[in-house]
């Protein structure tokens, strides 16, 4: 007998790794094409993104993994260089699982000979037919939602907000598992409880592009409950932040501190019924990692919760000016309907000297107008500063020339203000 070894993906590229006899040699599978570097194995559980595809069709946004008949290294037809060593457990996309539920696996089939480019061939389908069934028939109840596909960025508004909270509060109390290494099996219906009870706060495009820039300067945080906004809050960015392509985050207060979750949003280029299923079953977030922090836990400024961390940082040092909104009329008719007080958002916008803010901030040169318009603060510093009773507390507090000080102090207008392109081909300096 041997142990259940745990799946690597390549460092580098991030696709799944196959292997090859005993003790295992990890292998790139066949079919990529690669840069000719060699895999930098690492355990899956590991990463926040594997390039993972579907295994029934090769779909590269991948939602579910289902445990079924074990299958092992079928090939079909060299020049297709379809290889698949799948073992029991299969990941399925949005579309593939709908079909699947659906009892119409032979459109999975369709979907596989089209992925692979092998026009209509009998036989062939009749082995692509045999693979599926070999592993469906098996099929154990269940799924588990993948939490590590790198989906296309999918803007959730503001007045979207209160609906995004429920379906991802409804997800928490399903049967649908979430992967063991976010850890969270247990505490999953507190999480559920805490986003209950939630505020919600959306943040603004200026305010996002100020947070992201100030988080990846983060210095270590000592974790106190003053930081928080609120005591448990659900907040989603404007867009997706860091490298690691974060778009919302939670925090729940648990008996033993708060528990900090990272979000990706998922769905985004589905469309028809497999996208109604996903927002139906999933909603728009699906958690990306987890850490447990208690007070006076000291965090430090290059982990995941980072950009949540600056966020509350500089809404804490009030360089954020917050407004509520309501929630759009279906949201509160549907609120209440239950008897729950309508839901409010709050929007998170940046509090600066407005008679500034015109020349004072600008876009990167041609993206003018666009929504995906970038903006860089690249001045701008944290500094530890004293707080609290005696003054005997420390925070970071982010020294900006945009920003008005934690003590209101006026905005130095001779302070010089470098600014990038988002391309960074032409630093104007
Ligand atoms: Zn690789
Ligand atoms: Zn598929």
């Amino acid at each position: 007998m041997t142990a259940a070894r745990e799946e690597m993906a390549c460092h580098i590229c991030l696709f799944p790794l196959n292997t090859l006899g005993t003790p295992p040699t990890y292998v790139h599978p066949i079919q990529l094409a690669t840069d000719g570097h060699q895999p930098v194995p690492v355990p899956v559980s590991q990463l926040d993104t594997v390039n993972r595809h579907c295994d029934f069709c090769g779909d590269p946004y991948p939602a579910w993994t289902l445990v079924g008949g074990e299958v092992t290294a079928v090939a079909i037809g060299a020049a297709a260089g379809l290889v698949q060593n799948l073992g029991h457990a299969w990941a399925a996309c949005a579309t593939c699982q709908t079909y699947i539920d659906d009892d119409r696996t032979e459109k999975v089939v369709d979907r596989a000979m089209q992925a692979f480019g092998l026009g209509d061939h009998p036989q062939i389908r009749e082995r692509i037919e045999e693979l599926h069934q070999a592993f469906l028939n098996a099929r154990q109840p269940g799924r588990t939602l993948i939490t590590t596909t790198a989906w296309p960025a999918t803007v959730i508004t503001a007045r979207e907000l209160p609906k995004v909270r429920d379906r991802l509060t409804r997800f928490y109390r399903s049967e649908d598992s979430l992967p063991t290494a976010l850890a969270i099996a247990e505490t999953r219906h507190d999480i559920a409880a805490g986003l209950d009870r939630a505020g919600l706060f959306w943040i603004d495009d200026d305010f996002t592009d100020l947070a992201e820039y100030a988080a990846e300067k983060l210095p270590d945080v000592t974790i106190n409950r003053d930081l928080m906004p609120s005591t448990d809050g659900l907040l989603v960015w404007s867009r997706p932040v860091t490298p690691r392509q974060i778009t919302a985050a939670s925090w729940t207060t648990t008996s033993d501190g708060w528990l900090l979750i990272n979000y990706r949003a998922i769905g985004g280029g589905l469309d028809g019924k497999p996208l109604q299923r996903l927002r139906e079953h999933v909603g728009w977030l699906a958690p990306m990692n987890t850490a447990q922090v208690h007070e006076q836990h000291v965090l430090p400024g290059t982990q995941p919760a980072a950009a949540l961390l600056a966020t509350w940082l500089l809404i804490v040092q009030q360089a954020a000016e917050v407004t509520t909104a309501e929630a759009d009329k279906a949201t509160r008719k549907t609120y209440a309907r239950t008897k729950r007080p309508s839901p409010e958002v709050r929007i998170v916008r940046l509090r600066a000297n407005r008679s500034t803010t015109p020349t004072g901030i600008r876009s990167a040169p041609g993206d003018l107008g666009s929504p995906q318009a970038r903006r860089f603060w690249v001045s701008g510093h944290w500094r530890n500063q004293p707080y609290g009773p005696g003054r005997a507390l420390r925070r970071p507090v982010y020294i900006n020339p945009f920003l008005r000080g934690p003590d209101d102090a006026p905005i130095k207008l001779s302070t010089t203000v470098r600014m990038l392109s988002s391309h960074r081909t032409k630093p104007d300096d």
